[in-house]
């Protein structure tokens, strides 16, 4: 290394021993040049002689780039910056839960210090194949139109895509707060939203009672650029722990459009060619090696499980962008929000035609499966004959009216309001009273009202009903015969 200043004896710094003492040779915003520590290699951390912490981002010519992740004070040219050949690596928990932590698990919800259980790398490598399980539970998001028609199951990655605006948030968040009685850990990581935008995610958890489970990961956009850029990171480590731990993990990256922003901006800082859309080569590499940490282990290793969903915001509808078309080739299917349908007041606003779970099916209830198999192409059907209808008012047949009914009857069914999400015996119902017509000849106000009572009233007249479609997750005769009971005895009650 030309201008290296390289000291080769061996300084004792805290407990790890420092192997190679470099130079600060420029200083640009967060990004760091130094000589003199040839030996340090990539996602490396590296500390500064003022106390402040870097991690090594790459290697230009004679020197090492390092992004600047924890500031002890100013960093000038000439300062000392120490080697200890670590992996970065940050603390993870049980102690995280119910806590918020900025992109380098430093907790910023003011309620003290952190006891944590062990330290993990942030850049881990994800299961190998022979690690991992098909995916074979479902994980129940408590929204009707993705347990139904997009399943997802632990350990897939599902990409939640839409423009501005569209309810994307909305419904990750309800996925968490469904979580509550399934033993599921949350996660939620935050990257290059405004503070405003986080402060009510995290009302709606606490008012949800969501966060004894939950841990929030902080990379908001007036948080440094580091933090913003390895908030991903460090949730899909906090959620490794658990994993390891058997456990079974949702996290959620609102959003990664942003984070390929941050990344984008530090690559330039970098000085490293943008390629397509001014993006850096490598942000395939950078969010693959991320949504591939998303899986579902075998049993021989506690079989915890890792369920991601990423969000990507997208502009007018257009998929086709670079970051988008990327994150949709490595997830296992995608969420489409529509911003048309949402304006018509349909929420969640869900496109079935452009919405697609590659492998969640597998794992969803038999009992859902039976009751959904038809939903989405039925509701794609009504669509078009909407359409239809609304140039040819006269002269339908009988038969287009009565999926005219019928459609409407679905679009009642999927309209959900904002943190309600529903128990998935409760939807099951719900659906098999729609596929019996039974729901047809109600308007939209008592189809609700049905939706809000029904689960309750099966709760009370019959709970066992309950427990056992719960434990064979599929439907019997017997469930048959009584869910249709319960169905009659609740129209001859409640409805006028
Ligand atoms: P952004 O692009 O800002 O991240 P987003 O796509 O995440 O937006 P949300 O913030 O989830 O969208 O939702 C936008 C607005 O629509 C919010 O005010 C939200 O409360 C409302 N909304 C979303 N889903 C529903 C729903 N099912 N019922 C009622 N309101 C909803
Ligand atoms: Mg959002």
């Amino acid at each position: 290394m030309k201008n290296s200043k390289k000291v080769t004896d061996q300084v004792r710094r805290s407990d790890v021993e420092i192997h190679e003492i470099g130079i600060v040779e420029s200083v640009r915003k967060f990004i760091v040049l130094a000589s003199g520590i040839p030996s340090c290699v990539n996602g490396q951390i590296v500390d500064f002689e003022n106390g402040s912490r870097g991690v090594v981002m790459g290697f230009k010519e004679d020197y090492v780039q390092i992004l600047v992740i924890s500031m002890g004070g100013e960093i000038r040219n000439g300062d000392k910056i120490y080697n200890r050949a670590e992996p970065l690596s940050l603390p993870v928990g049980e102690g995280f839960l119910g806590r918020i932590v900025s992109g380098i698990c430093e907790p910023v919800d003011e309620m003290g210090p952190i006891q944590k259980d062990a330290q993990f790398p942030v850049f881990f490598e994800a299961p190998g194949i022979m690690d991992r399980s098909p995916v074979e539970k479902t994980l129940e998001t408590g929204t009707v139109a993705l347990d139904a028609g997009i399943p997802i199951g632990l350990g897939q990655r599902q990409l939640l895509i839409g423009d501005r605006l569209t309810g994307k948030t909305t419904v990750a968040i309800d996925a968490i707060l469904n979580q509550k009685h399934t033993g599921v850990i949350c996660i939620y990581c935050c990257i290059g939203k405004p503070y405003a935008s986080l402060l009510r995610v995290v009302q709606i958890l606490n008012e949800g009672g969501a966060m004894p489970y939950t841990i929030i990961v902080s990379g908001i956009s007036p948080a440094p650029v580091a933090e913003q850029y390895l908030a991903p990171y460090a949730a899909a480590m906090l959620g490794e722990y658990f994993m390891q731990l058997g456990r079974d993990v949702l996290v959620v990256f609102d959003d990664l459009s942003k984070h390929a922003w941050v990344y984008r901006q530090i690559s330039l800082l970098l000085e490293r060619a943008p390629g397509r859309e001014a993006y850096p080569g490598d942000i395939f590499y950078s969010h693959s090696q991320l949504v591939e940490r998303a899986g579902y282990l075998k049993p021989e290793l506690k079989g915890g499980s890792m369920t991601f969903l990423p969000i990507i915001e997208i502009l007018q509808g257009d998929v086709t962008g670079y970051i988008s078309t990327n994150l949709i080739s490595m997830t296992d299917g995608q969420v489409y929000f529509n911003s048309g349908l949402f304006n018509k007041g349909i929420r969640p606003a869900v496109d079935f035609g452009l919405s697609v779970s590659r492998i969640g099916s597998k794992a969803q209830w038999p009992a859902m499966r039976e009751v959904s198999k038809s939903l989405r192409i039925e509701y794609l059907h009504y669509q078009e004959l909407l359409q239809m209808s609304q140039i040819r008012t006269s002269g339908l047949s009988k038969e287009a009216e009565a999926r005219l009914k019928r459609g409407a009857a679905l679009t009642a069914v999927l309209n959900q309001d904002r943190h309600a999400p529903q128990i998935v015996e409760g939807e099951i119902f719900i659906l098999y009273a729609l596929n019996k017509g039974l729901l047809d000849p109600l308007t939209v106000e008592q189809i609700k009202k049905f939706k809000a009572e029904f689960f309750k009233f099966v709760s009370s007249s019959a709970p066992e009903l309950i427990q056992s479609l719960r434990k064979e997750k599929k439907l019997t005769q017997e469930m048959r015969v009584q869910i249709e009971q319960m169905l009659q005895n609740y129209f001859s009650k409640a409805q006028p």
